[in-house]
């Protein structure tokens, strides 16, 4: 008996010992409390234990002593555990107080009972024919059981308290410890009351203890856990189903069960349910898992779900199961589609942007690397005039209608956009290709609103994707280029791109830019070109600009006038050809020259200057006489605002300048011009005439419109004279100036000059 409870004694101190260590040694918070505790619990059993172990008196007083004090210290254990375990702290500090010296009062009594014998006193009893010591309590003993039993039954009150206010999910907590609390009680009063030596209960302290220690510190409360995740995940907003191995539904979430209309708990419908979800079968992936976006329902009703599966699996890597979520994004979906859709539709006319075009196209043509593409671009003539005639709005509205119209003509085939303001583009396949449809597409195309009616038309300029690697913007650059060498042009609708025409847009550019510079440093000038008359004497010249260019050296004016006719910086060179004219003049009649110069107007230059204002501002400044200053105008140049052109013509004759018709008889209707143009000559160039084959007819038209000027009062001047027949020939025809190679070509000034010497 005695050994069997000292062996089990022992092994109680080890193990509150173990505990106690490694209750301090664990991170936990509440460690040190549990630690003092299970201490704690080793001084009654080891007061015990030297009561059974020994039959002596002495130790059997020690025992005791250890024994009570070993409760005080255990309670006092007991009460700081409580209040770390229930995070509390004492009410008030007089409490607190009062209890300390409670303990204080008990270890002072315990200490003074050697001498006054209040306490306990202890008396040999035969137990199996050995002497234990059998303990006699006083009353300063009653007084350590209050206290202990007060302090344990507040403590018990306390867990009490706490089990029944705290949430459900955490009364476990509290009910665990106060049920292994209650349980030590009962037993350690069984002891009091049995008065055997041997107080079984500290077995139970043991246990208790060990229960504390476990649920302190090692245990997790699983149902809490369970608790607080399935409301986490209710919570959620994704639908969550959870399957088992058998790919039986165990547990939906509210969302989930909402999702495919689960009644209550009933979670053998969701095998059911989840089948005509996913009509044709779950996805597959090798791994078992995946991620799917999936469009439920249609029109204003659909909703857009990203689901995804994903396996569980314990530490050893076996299927423990797997759940499904769907997420759904049909708010941000929509929200993405409405944003994308704005950023890749142009606001106004609803069809793509230049930017999502360009973006589709690329797509497109990589796709099919067996089709050939056409790049079309689209601009709306005159729609400038619209805007200002109509207004904006209801230019809005032409823009509008044309994309509308653009988009209804169009196959499946076809991308089109709105590139910017008033232009569009479009790419179709070749083999869809047809020019005509396209340029019916959109000429006689009539808008109308109201009383406003305008009358569309555009030009289209095409790119045939050769190079299927150029950047779509550069492909609609050349398709532009193409377009930009018909625009203002009213017969022709449609401009192909080809390779020549990059140069010469590339040339243009070049020699736009250095235009200005030319002009300072004198690289353009004029050459002379004489004119002479019946007798081969020279009259005059005509002034034909010339760019001595520093890298290529001479350039015609075929080279550059019709670029700069087309941006409108022949105004430029023209004034800068008159003042080289009249300075000329200038110095000529320093020396007693009464020559003549011809100077050359572009019908353009009326567009960007009043033309006769700064003929007449030139040739006051440099003191000319207007009879030495002649200006050539083509018949073109009456194609427009007739009346403002005669009186332009009128002003500068009236000024005393002669005016010429030049390239008479290249034009279609030059003759009619005559009745209209107010002249003083007509320049006839042989060049037109001569192409004729039929010589006599030549001859008889030439012949004719020599004596029909002769009539009107106007002279004439032939120009392109080659050769002495043809000098001859007009000569007796009665024509009084002669222009051309068989006298001399355009020469330098000094040339010239010397030219007229020799002559
Ligand atoms: P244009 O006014 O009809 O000038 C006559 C052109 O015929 C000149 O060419 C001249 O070199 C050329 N020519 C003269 N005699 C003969 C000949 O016997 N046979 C042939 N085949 N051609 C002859 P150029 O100098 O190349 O000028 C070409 C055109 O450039 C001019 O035609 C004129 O329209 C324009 N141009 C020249 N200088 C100016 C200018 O300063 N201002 C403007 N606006 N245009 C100019
Ligand atoms: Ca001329
Ligand atoms: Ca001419």
């Amino acid at each position: 008996m005695r050994t069997a409870f000292s062996v089990i004694f022992i092994i109680a101190i080890l193990a509150m010992g173990v505990c106690s260590i490694i209750a301090q040694r664990s991170r936990r918070s509440i460690g040190p409390a549990v630690a003092f505790l299970m201490a704690s619990f080793t001084l009654p059993v080891l007061g015990n234990l030297l009561l059974i172990l020994y039959s002596n008196e002495l130790f059997a007083w020690i025992g005791y002593y250890i024994y009570f004090l070993g409760m005080d210290v255990m309670m006092f254990a007991l009460i700081r555990f409580t209040f770390k375990y229930c995070n509390m702290t004492w009410p008030y500090k007089a409490v607190e107080i009062l209890i300390n010296s409670f303990f204080g009062l008990d270890l002072l009594q315990y200490i003074l009972n050697p001498f006054l014998h209040f306490s306990f006193s202890i008396e040999p009893i035969i137990v199996d024919k050995t002497v234990y010591y059998r303990l006699v309590p006083y009353l300063g003993q009653t007084f350590h059981r209050f206290l202990d039993y007060g302090i344990f039954l507040a403590i018990i009150i306390l867990f009490i308290v706490k089990a029944v206010r705290s949430p459900r999910i955490y009364r476990e907590r509290y009910t665990i410890i106060l049920i292994a609390i209650i349980l030590g009680g009962i037993s350690e009063s069984f002891y009091i009351f049995s008065r055997t030596p041997m107080d079984i209960s500290v077995v139970g302290f043991v246990v208790v203890g060990m229960f504390i220690f476990y649920f302190s510190i090692y245990y997790r409360p699983m149902r809490l856990l369970d608790r607080m995740l399935s409301d986490y995940v209710s919570g959620m907003g994704e639908s969550l189903f959870f399957f088992d191995g058998n790919k039986k539904c165990v547990w939906a979430n509210d969302p989930g069960r909402r999702l495919l209309e689960i009644e209550a708990r009933n979670y053998e419908q969701v095998e059911g349910k989840m089948k005509a979800f996913f009509q044709g079968g779950e996805p597959q992936s090798e791994t078992g898992e995946w991620k799917i976006e999936r469009s439920v329902g249609e029109g204003a009703d659909i909703r857009y779900y990203v689901i995804e599966k994903r396996i569980l699996s314990d530490r050893k890597d076996q299927l423990e199961g797997y759940f499904l979520s769907f997420r759904d994004q049909t708010e941000e979906k929509k929200k993405y589609l409405v944003e994308k859709y704005n950023a890749t539709h142009d606001h106004l006319t609803g069809i793509y942007t230049k930017d999502y075009l360009f973006e589709r196209i690329r797509e497109k043509i990589d796709a099919h690397p067996d089709e050939q593409y056409m790049i079309c671009y689209f601009d709306v003539n005159d729609f400038k005039l619209v805007n200002d005639v109509f207004g904006n709005e209801f230019g809005d509205l032409v823009l509008c209608r044309i994309a509308k119209r653009i988009e209804s003509e169009s196959s499946e085939f076809t991308l089109y956009g709105r590139l910017i303001g008033d232009t569009f583009g479009i790419c179709v396949p070749k083999s869809r290709f047809n020019p005509k449809h396209l340029e019916d597409l959109l000429s006689h195309f009539v808008v109308s609103e109201g009383n406003r009616e305008t009358q569309i038309t555009v030009h289209i300029g095409v790119y045939e994707v050769k190079d299927r690697n150029l950047e779509i913007a550069v492909m609609f650059d050349r398709a532009r280029m193409a377009l930009s060498t018909i625009k203002g042009d009213y017969q022709t609708h449609i401009a192909y791109y080809d390779d020549k025409m990059r140069e010469d847009v590339l040339w243009a550019q070049r020699i736009t830019n250095e235009l200005p510079k030319a002009l300072e440093e004198k690289q353009i000038c004029p050459y002379l070109q004489p004119i002479v008359g019946p007798d081969g004497r020279i009259l005059g010249a005509e002034a034909l600009v010339r760019w001595i260019h520093p890298e290529f050296g001479y350039m015609p004016p075929a080279k550059f006038i019709p670029i700069f006719e087309k941006n409108g910086m022949i105004a430029d060179v023209d004034k800068y050809m008159w003042r080289s004219a009249c300075e000329i003049l200038s110095g000529w009649k320093e020396n007693q020259k009464d020559w003549f110069l011809s100077i050359n107007i572009s019908p353009k230059d009326f567009f960007f200057m009043d033309v006769a204002a700064e003929i007449k501002k030139i040739a006051e400044e440099y003191k000319i006489n207007p009879g030495q200053l002649r200006v050539e105008i083509t018949e073109t140049v009456m194609m427009t605002e007739i009346e403002k052109r005669i009186q332009i013509i009128n002003e500068l004759r009236n000024a005393g300048f002669l005016v010429e018709m030049d390239d008479f008889g290249s034009g279609y209707s030059s003759l009619n011009m005559l009745k209209d143009m107010p002249v003083d000559i007509i320049k006839i160039d042989m060049a037109f005439l001569t192409k004729s084959t039929d010589d006599v007819k030549s001859k008889t038209i030439l012949k004719n419109i020599v004596t029909l000027s002769e009539n009107l009062g106007i002279e004439s001047l032939t120009e392109g004279v080659e050769t002495k027949n043809q000098y001859e020939m007009l000569r007796d025809m009665g024509c009084r100036m002669f222009q051309g190679y068989y006298f001399a070509k355009p020469l330098p000034l000094d040339e010239f000059e010397n030219y007229s010497k020799a002559s």
